[in-house]
């Protein structure tokens, strides 16, 4: 089967179960979405994650039954790309009872998605559910439904620790890739592969600790699209399915060394990831910076560059990005192919050169590798794995004591000469400030959720107004963005 198969089954099938098809939501949140409870979220995670306002009751859904196929990015992942299952950039399979369906109907549509559709045989699978403990008791609707394993918090309850907000057991379901019959357990076992998680969400945890019964209760799950296909091609390897082989072949033929070599394989893997998710985000609309979702494609691109570069002992391999971009593809790709030319163009110089200072380090510290970071713009993270890899951790403390101390100096430096924001208060600068959050909703209503603001400068005569956005605005953009703007004045 290949993944766009897999892709309309999933829909098809919940569909024919009364969900209603929604778009995939972009991997960059909406700023005024960014923000859970304390934490700012600067990607989209899960495909739960865009669909909040609904689940907590605050909007009301277009239907109390949903399915999509989101494109998610997990930065908490970045250090497990290279083994044969996790990503940063993956797609989810998801379906949603808002208020609607409970735990006995969600689980007997998963099993019959499993079994039926994607013809599953029964023995190769496992289930685990949640076992109870002191504030909650054992999810004996689930198990019943199965008929199954037990396990703690640490596994069958959503989300991970005390975090405040909705919360419940899930169910998880795993596939047997080893060799023969199955043996041991999930979550014990590498052999059995998580590939789907029903979360029913049952409660509220309140600040200070204490669940309570939540008022609507929902079903959410999610189905990782890349496992569930390498499975169903008889693969315990997710990068020898469509949606990476064609990456993995132009790594191989640029760098001339085969996947199938045990030892090329995790730098193989890291790259084919990083570049998949860096073409995904640029098509989102995030350039390569130094901060918050900017540093991460940043540290994607560049991490993929040093890969690129010890596979292959030099720079001749960096035309293969092109190449890589070209084959993901997109209705943005010369977009993608250009953001991610110039960004290994500013690197690409100091990257052979900051190699070779790595070599002469006999003992990293967290000011030197401040150093590389500075002078030859080698991602914090990026040095990490290098020493790493000869047995030496870095005092990231030190790291960012030294990055404050620069910062302090530059903004001391630039003061005077570029003055953000509120220069004074007089009534016109009020105004003007008022104007670009007018600008900057206006801007984001007629071009999209990806624009965000960069800067802005204000005196008495004008304003200006730094914001992301990919291509030049066309007449008659600037032409409705003035006039959403006057009509809101
Ligand atoms: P794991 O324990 O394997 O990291 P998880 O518990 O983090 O998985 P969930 O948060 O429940 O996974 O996500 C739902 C589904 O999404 C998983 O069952 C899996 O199929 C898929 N998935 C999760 N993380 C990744 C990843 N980094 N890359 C690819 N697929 C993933
Ligand atoms: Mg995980």
């Amino acid at each position: 089967m290949d993944s766009k198969t897999l892709r309309e089954k999933y829909l098809r099938f919940f569909k024919k179960n009364g969900h209603k098809i929604i778009p995939s939501a972009p991997l960059v949140p909406a700023e005024d979405e960014q923000l859970e409870g304390k934490e700012k979220v600067l990607f989209t995670s899960a495909g739960m994650q865009p669909l909040i306002p609904y689940l907590t009751g605050q909007k009301e859904p277009i239907s109390k039954r949903l399915v999509d196929v989101q494109k998610c990015l997990r930065t908490d992942d970045i250090e497990k790309v290279g083994d044969l299952v996790h990503h940063t950039f993956f797609e989810m399979m998801g379906n949603w009872s808002i208020g609607d369906y409970w735990k006995k109907e969600a689980i007997t549509l998963s099993f019959e998605f499993l079994t039926e559709e994607l013809e599953i045989p029964v023995n190769k699978l496992a289930v685990t559910v949640f076992a109870g403990d002191n504030d909650t008791p054992r999810d004996e609707e689930s198990a019943k439904t199965w008929e199954s394993y037990y396990s703690g918090k640490e596994h069958n309850w959503w989300p991970s620790g005390e975090k405040s907000g909705p919360c419940g057991p899930d169910t998880e379901m795993f596939y047997w890739t080893g060799e023969g019959e199955s043996e041991g357990k999930p979550n014990e076992d590498v052999r059995w592969v998580e590939i789907w998680n029903d979360v029913f969400m049952q409660f509220n945890r309140k600040e200070d600790g204490a669940l309570e019964d939540l008022p609507q209760k929902n079903v959410d799950t999610g189905m990782g699209l890349e496992r569930t296909l390498a499975v169903l091609n008889g693969l315990d390897d997710d990068y020898r399915t469509d949606l990476f082989i064609p990456v993995i072949e132009i790594i191989e033929r640029y760098t001339n060394k085969e996947y199938s070599d045990a030892e090329n394989q995790e730098a193989m893997r890291v790259i084919a990831d990083h570049m998949r998710a860096a073409v995904h985000l640029i098509i989102d609309g995030v350039q390569p910076s130094n901060k918050l979702q900017g540093y991460i494609l940043r540290r994607l691109i560049r991490r993929s560059a040093v890969k690129m570069h010890k596979l292959n002992g030099g720079l001749t391999a960096l035309p293969a990005f092109s190449a890589i971009v070209e084959s993901i593809g997109s209705n943005k790709r010369d977009l993608a192919e250009e953001v991610v030319k110039n960004e290994l163009n500013k690197f690409r110089d100091s990257l052979d050169r900051g190699l070779k200072q790595v070599e002469k380090i006999d003992r990293i510290d967290g000011k030197k590798a401040f150093d590389l970071y500075q002078t030859f713009g080698f991602p914090y993270e990026v040095t990490e794995e290098l020493f790493r890899q000869k047995g030496q951790e870095i005092d990231r403390e030190q790291f960012k004591a030294e990055f404050e101390k620069h910062r302090e100096l530059s903004r001391t430096a630039s003061s005077g000469m570029f003055k953000g924001g509120l220069a004074d208060s007089s009534e016109i600068v009020t105004k003007y400030h008022t104007a670009t959050h007018l600008l900057h909703q206006a801007l984001r209503d007629i071009l999209g959720p990806q624009v965000f603001q960069k800067g802005s400068n204000i005196t008495a005569e004008r304003l200006r107004f730094d914001f992301s956005f990919d291509k030049k605005m066309t007449n008659e953009e600037i032409i409705k963005t003035e006039d959403l703007i006057n009509r809101k004045i």
